[in-house]
C-alpha cells in the first residue's frame, strides 16, 4: 500500500498504523496539519473493502478537518482516524482501549471524538487509555443541535446574500435527511416561519417532522427538483453531482452533510448556474466548535456565540466569491489556507 504517492496524500504530517493482535484492532490515524494546534477529528469504525480504501478515507477526512477548524477560528489542526472492520462483529471495550493506547502514543498531537460507527460509550473506553479524547459522556454531549444551529444561520446568510433580507418567513426549504441534525434544522426553520419539504429513508424520522413542523413529504429522488428557495442536504455526501444539479430549481444549496460536492468541479457548475453554495465544512462546523470547547469550564453560551460567527464567515465567502468570480468552495479553501498556512496559497493568487 503506497502512502506518500497515494492520490489523496497532501503532505500529511503523520500517518500512523496501529495494530493489536489480542483484540483484532487495525487502525490508521492521519494527522494532516497541526500549525494551529493539536489535530482533532473523530474515529470512524467502518468495514472498508480493503486497506487502501481505509487509507483514502482517513487522508481525505483528516485534511477536511484542517480546513474546517481553520475557518471556524479554532486553535486546532486536522486529523482523523479509522478503525478497520465490522463494528457489529469485532468492536469490544478492550479493542477501544487498545485504540486509546495508539492515540496515547502520539502524546496529544491527535485528539479523537465520535464519528460514524463509534459512540459516546466508546469514547469512555478510549478514555481509560488516554486523556486525548472528546465527546465523553461526561463532556459536551450530542453535537447535532449545535451543528443544526450553525446550518440554520448559514441558511439565513445565504438568503440574506440572495434576497437582501434574512427573514425566512414563508421561504420553502427542502431538507434531505431529517435525522439528528436535520431534525433540529427543521425545528429552527419552522420557528422562523419557513415551509418545509422533507425526505428520508426512515419513516419514523419523517413522521416526527410532519407531526411537529407540518413538513410536506416527498419521495427520495424528488427532493432535488422541488420548487424551493433552499435545498439543505443533511444526509449523505456527493448529492451535488451532474445528475442532481440538472434537476435543481433552487437558488441556494445550504445544508449540513459532509462532502456535498461529488467533485470539486461541481462547485464551479453551481456558480455558473447562479446557485449559491454554502461550503459544507464552513456551514456544518457547529458540532466541531462544540467539541473543541469541551473543557472543565464548558460554557454553552460561548459555544453558541462562536457558532453564530458562521453567519458572518459565510457572508464574507459569498462576497469574495462574487468579487473574484470564483466558486464559494474555492474561496473557502483559500480562506482556510490563508489561516493555517499563514500565507495565501499560490493557487489563490
Ligand atoms: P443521522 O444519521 O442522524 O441523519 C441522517 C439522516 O439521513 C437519517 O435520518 C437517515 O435515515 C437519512 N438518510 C440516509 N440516506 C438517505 C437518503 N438517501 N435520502 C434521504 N435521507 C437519507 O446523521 P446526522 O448526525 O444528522 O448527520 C447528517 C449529515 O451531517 C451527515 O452527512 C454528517 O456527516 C453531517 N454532519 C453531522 C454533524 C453532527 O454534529 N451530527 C456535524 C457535521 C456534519
Amino acid at each position: 500500500m503506497s502512502v506518500f504517492t497515494a492520490p489523496d496524500f497532501d503532505g500529511h504530517e503523520n500517518v500512523v498504523f496501529g495494530c493489536d493482535e489480542l483484540t483484532g484492532l487495525k487502525c490508521i490515524i492521519a494527522i494532516h496539519n497541526t500549525n494551529l494546534g493539536p489535530a482533532l477529528g473523530g474515529s470512524r469504525f467502518w468495514n472498508y473493502e480493503n486497506e487502501q480504501a481505509a487509507l483514502t478515507d482517513v487522508l481525505r477526512l483528516s485534511k477536511g478537518m484542517t480546513y474546517k477548524a481553520a475557518v471556524a477560528g479554532l486553535e486546532l489542526g486536522g486529523g482523523k482516524s479509522v478503525i478497520i472492520g465490522d463494528a457489529k462483529k469485532i468492536k469490544t471495550p478492550d479493542l477501544m482501549r487498545a485504540f486509546g493506547r495508539v492515540i496515547e502514543s502520539l502524546n496529544g498531537k491527535y485528539i479523537t471524538a465520535e464519528d460514524v460507527g463509534t459512540t459516546v460509550q466508546d469514547m469512555d473506553y478510549i478514555r481509560e487509555s488516554t486523556a486525548h479524547v472528546r465527546g465523553k459522556s461526561s463532556g459536551s454531549g450530542n453535537p447535532s443541535p449545535l451543528t443544526a444551529l450553525g446550518t440554520f444561520l448559514g441558511v439565513k446568510a445565504a438568503v440574506q446574500h440572495t434576497h437582501k433580507t434574512d427573514d425566512l418567513k414563508d421561504m420553502r426549504v427542502a431538507v434531505q435527511g431529517v435525522g439528528n441534525v436535520g431534525y433540529y434544522l427543521c425545528k429552527y426553520l419552522h420557528e422562523a416561519g419557513a415551509k418545509l419539504v422533507a425526505c428520508d429513508i426512515n419513516q419514523d424520522s419523517l413522521n416526527r417532522v410532519v407531526a411537529e413542523f407540518g413538513a410536506e413529504v416527498v419521495a427520495l429522488d424528488d427532493i432535488y427538483g422541488q420548487d424551493v428557495d433552499v435545498y439543505a442536504p443533511c444526509a449523505l455526501g456527493s448529492t451535488i453531482n451532474d445528475t442532481t444539479i440538472a434537476q435543481l430549481k433552487t437558488k441556494i444549496v445550504a445544508g449540513a452533510a459532509n462532502n456535498q460536492l461529488a467533485e470539486a468541479r461541481h462547485g464551479e457548475i453551481l456558480m455558473e448556474k447562479g446557485i449559491l453554495y454554502a461550503p459544507d465544512y464552513v456551514i456544518n462546523a457547529g458540532g466541531l466548535i462544540n467539541v473543541a470547547h469541551e473543557t472543565d469550564d464548558y460554557d454553552l453560551e460561548v459555544v453558541k456565540a462562536k457558532t453564530h460567527k458562521i453567519y458572518d464567515t459565510l457572508l464574507e465567502i459569498f462576497q469574495r466569491s462574487e468579487a473574484r468570480n470564483l466558486p464559494t468552495s474555492v474561496i473557502a479553501d483559500h480562506m482556510a489556507e490563508e489561516i493555517f498556512k499563514g500565507h495565501v496559497s499560490a493557487a489563490a493568487e
